[in-house]
């Protein structure tokens, strides 16, 4: 009898998997759709690692969070690939704190981007910087190659001062989509040469040998364009008098965590914080994405998963800070996608062990997680496009004006 049921039901998964190709529902159109995802659920196997270290998160005060006043500045934060499943397994890790997960106001994206049910991240980053869905693959750019207006574009002739920090090269799709247009985000030297026309105030990201490849000529046009361009990320505290400030960081210094990248992300944090609140009275902008957590996810590699969510909480928490004392600062931190199809099949709470299992090596589809904290996060909750995002974020931006 029960051989009799398993055929059946065999019979009857065959069966309907043959029609939904067939009939070109969801299914099967993804399969052809999304060369970014392998989609394949092979036997995987978890992968476990256990914390040495935990830091202590910083811990909010509430004061000004879920209110009506006034956003003078707004600090986005982009865990690149941090679905829920990446944060979680963060906290675990860190002895059951991240100061992520200390929010209140949280509220989910829908990433999908013009082309592809899974997007990527110039597609889901260029929703963010400028508030249209677009086509995988595509910096700046309207699905019909358009230069799309971005954040800095739309708020620096307001007075805004604006800022991007990533543990990626500058020239990576997230950092790219706040100051470049090409519909191809592999042209690197391109993407580097729209730098000096941007409107950044400040930038932060790797790295010399990336300028040294791609585009030498480029720096002294920074330096013409006004930046004063620093290597040692440590030096934008000495530089606050600077017009623009440019980082481009010692290779070292954007390596995986776990291999020794140092403070980077936390540390241009909050001096990028001390810079663009000196540098504008009417208010800034600064993006900060936390790059490698993508990476680790399409490694596979929970350590690497793992190291980079507790880097990246590290500069959630200097926002946080910095929110606290200036009470006018709506602190935003989400994903641009989820990436691995990551789980946490189990673990062990005493020993910040986490045991991780990914199911493909691209992104996916899931919605992901955003938090909120500070003036108006409560217009953050619930389910919302990335569109609504970039919208909420630019109306508050130029109502606090
Ligand atoms: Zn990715």
């Amino acid at each position: 009898m029960k051989k009799t049921l398993l055929l059946f039901a065999a019979l009857l998964m065959s069966f309907s998997l043959a029609w939904a190709q067939e009939k070109g529902t969801p299914a099967a159109e993804n399969k052809k759709a999304d060369e970014n995802s392998t989609e394949k659920v092979a036997d995987k196997v978890p992968d476990t690692y256990a914390n040495d270290f935990t830091y202590t998160p910083y811990t909010p005060t509430f004061k000004s969070d879920g209110s009506n006043g006034k956003v003078k500045n707004v600090i986005l934060l982009i865990g690149d690939g941090m679905g829920m499943a990446q944060a979680v397994s963060g906290y675990y890790a860190n002895g059951n704190d991240l100061a992520i997960l200390k929010l209140k106001r949280l509220g989910f994206v829908r990433t999908y981007s013009a082309s592809h049910f899974t997007t990527d991240s110039a597609a889901s980053g260029t929703t963010y910087a400028c508030g249209v869905k677009t086509t995988n693959g595509f910096v700046g750019m309207t699905p019909d190659e358009k230069p799309a207006a971005n954040i800095p574009e739309k708020l620096s002739p307001k007075g805004i001062a604006t800022g991007v920090i990533s543990t990626d090269n500058i020239s990576g799709a997230t950092p790219s989509v706040f100051y470049a247009h090409v519909a191809k985000r592999g042209a690197t030297a391109d993407i580097l040469s729209q730098l000096p026309l941007s409107k950044l105030d400040l930038f932060a990201a790797g790295c010399e040998s990336l300028w040294e490849k791609y585009a030498p000529e480029q720096v002294a046009e920074l330096k013409k364009a006004g930046f004063t361009v620093l290597n040692d990320y440590n030096q934008i505290q000495d530089n606050l008098s600077a017009a623009r400030i440019g980082v481009i960081a010692k290779d070292a210094d954007v390596q995986p965590v776990m291999n020794g990248r140092g403070d980077f992300l936390p540390a241009t944090v909050r001096q990028a914080i001390e810079f663009l609140n000196g540098k504008s009275k009417k208010g800034f902008f600064l993006m900060a994405e936390g790059a490698q957590i993508d990476w680790g996810c399409h490694n596979n590699d929970v350590k690497y998963t793992v190291t980079e969510v507790i880097d990246f909480d590290k500069a959630v928490s200097e926002a946080l800070k910095f929110a606290d004392q200036d009470g006018q600062t709506l602190v935003i931190i989400t994903a641009d996608h989820e990436t691995g199809g990551m789980t946490i099949p189990n673990g062990d709470y005493d020993q910040n062990k986490v045991r991780a299992l990914y199911t493909v090596g691209g992104h996916t589809g899931v919605m992901v997680p955003l938090y909120a904290y500070g003036p108006h996060s409560q217009d953050f909750q619930g389910v919302q496009e990335n569109t609504d995002v970039h919208k909420k974020i630019v109306e508050l931006l130029e109502k606090g004006k």
